[in-house]
């Protein structure tokens, strides 16, 4: 009897994938993964640690020739078949993604097929991994430039979006010929665990995708030690971005860094107001305000302001909070206790420095609420920008608005921030557009909409939003060694 993919995985003790086969770890301890919606259990990974990340290395290091040196077509193949089972089971794949993380089904579909286009995207343009010849300097001198795969590589992934965060750093490795270790966050590894028993079905050739589970600290620390890891992408928290540079130091290892972001929202008076409030509605309760390059602070005209906060907080107050699984739900729990607790003092916080609730304001405790961790979706005005809220990522459905005058005094303010990874812009004056875009210290801006992670485009933030790209061609590039060829005839 064949069973579905959310039959192998729900409610199971699922294995480790070292060198195409499913392992347990060692001593058979496990992490339990929790409903944020309901505190269920459902299902659990095995604790891995240096151990098991070694054997996973091993693999990888084993895979590595045969991998690269396959042609680019060949490697396309394979991963367009992965990318189809993904995307005859993105049903499977959202519920099961809805059940560890709790955002709705709809967005977990959308995360689910996001997941399968990268891989489909990058697949493409591992064929395009061109090198270049150079003038040299002699007649008889030719100078070519190849791209190289960097070797084997681990990934380290957040819970946020456990579909895509896999497939953008899996799709662009294997692309460029590298082969992997991947890491999945221990509160949502269960998406990961679908997504590689997938490529399994699909065919991918045993090792060259390697899925280790559990202490993160000890699983970290194999990977920096062990000379095989030529790179590791992370995406995740700044403060454990720090860690990981201070570790790479010791083997000058590569790093690509997606970290945290505090991205401001910026409306001016001559914006299209309807366009611009459904904009920041959609970004800043996409995931229950759960993303890197959510909206953290809007920053709203004072001609409009008013207006444009009423407008903000009608819309708000309609929208539908409940357990993810349920189908009209348009905003689900955040990911657990401890965000709740500290979105609460976040807000509590702002009311007693000044701020005014507008809509929500607090955590959601009655039945159906009452088992997970749920907090309304709040508008907040007369927000000030030394309050905390506007200084660090909220992370959770919460929007401060804060009034401006002028164009540079906006910059000033939002530019304070040590982070730097999106940006959100309404106008429609095009002086307007390139010169705040062009002065805005982010990686990344958005005008007139606020959506930004396309498999076609660079990803990524400057200062302490990290390092290096995801998307696009430069994403490829990430994976990839220079070699300058000098050849003398
Ligand atoms: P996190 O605590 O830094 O965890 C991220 C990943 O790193 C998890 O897999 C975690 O494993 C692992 N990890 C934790 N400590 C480690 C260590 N010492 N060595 C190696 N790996 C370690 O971050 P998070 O709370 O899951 O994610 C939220 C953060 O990610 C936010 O700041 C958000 O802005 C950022 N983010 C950034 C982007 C971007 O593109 N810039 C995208 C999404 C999210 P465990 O789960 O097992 O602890």
């Amino acid at each position: 009897m064949t069973t579905t993919l959310t039959e192998q995985i729900l409610e199971q003790t699922n294995p480790l994938y070292i060198g195409g086969e499913f392992v347990s770890a060692g001593d058979g301890q496990v992490i339990d993964v929790i409903n944020p919606a309901t505190g269920r259990w459902v299902g659990c990974v095995p604790k891995g640690g240096r151990k098991e990340a070694e054997q996973a290395i091993d693999a990888a290091h084993q895979a590595f020739p045969l991998w690269a040196g396959l042609t680019p077509q060949l490697r396309a193949d394979f991963m367009q078949a992965w990318a189809k089972k993904i995307r005859n089971n993105i049903e499977e794949i959202a519920y099961i993604l809805t059940a560890e993380q709790g955002k709705p089904l709809y967005e977990s579909r959308e995360e689910a097929e996001g997941a399968a286009q990268f891989i489909e995207w990058y697949a493409e343009e591992g064929k395009r991994l061109y090198g270049e010849t150079v003038p040299a300097s002699a007649t008889n001198k030719r100078i070519i430039v190849i791209r190289q795969p960097v070797g084997v590589t681990a990934l380290i992934t957040p819970w946020n979006y456990p579909a895509t965060m896999v497939a953008r750093k899996a799709a662009p490795a294997l692309a460029a010929g590298c082969t992997l270790v991947l890491k999945p966050a221990s509160q949502t590894p269960l998406t990961a665990v679908a997504l590689v028993r997938l490529a399994h079905e699909a065919g991918m050739p045993a090792g060259v995708i390697n899925l280790v589970t559990g202490t993160a600290s000890l699983i970290g620390q194999e990977f920096m030690a062990n000379p095989l890891i030529r790179k590791v992408s992370f995406t995740g928290s700044t403060e454990v971005g720090k860690e990981l540079i201070r570790a790479s130091a010791n083997q000058v290892k590569r790093l690509s860094l997606e970290l945290g972001g505090n991205a401001p929202f910026i409306v001016f008076p001559d914006a299209d107001l309807d366009a611009a409030v459904a904009a920041a509605v959609g970004n800043k309760f996409e995931n229950c305000g759960q993303m890197c390059n959510g909206i953290n602070v809007i920053y709203v005209h004072e001609k409009i302001a008013d207006e444009f906060s009423h407008r903000m907080s009608e819309s708000v107050a309609t929208l539908r909070v409940g357990h993810g699984i349920v189908e009209q739900t348009q905003l689900g729990p955040v990911i657990d206790q401890r965000s709740v607790d500290h979105i609460e003092s976040l807000v509590q916080a702002a009311v007693a420095q000044g701020a005014q609730v507008l809509v929500g304001g607090h955590r959601m405790k009655e039945s159906p609420y009452d088992q997970g961790s749920f907090f309304a979706p709040t508008v907040l005005v007369n927000v000030h920008d030394d309050m905390q809220l506007a200084q660090e990522e909220i992370f959770g459905p919460v929007a401060p608005i804060i009034p401006f005058q002028g164009e540079d005094e906006v910059l000033e303010k939002v530019n304070r921030t040590p982070y730097g990874l999106a940006a959100y812009l309404f106008t429609r004056d095009v002086r307007r557009v390139f010169e705040i875009s062009e002065r805005l210290q982010t990686g990344m801006v958005a005008v007139n909409s606020a959506s930004l992670s396309v498999p076609q485009a660079p990803f990524g933030g400057i200062k302490q939003s990290g390092y290096g790209r995801e998307g696009g061609h430069h994403g490829l590039e990430e994976f990839t060694n220079l070699k300058y060829i000098s050849l003398t005839l």
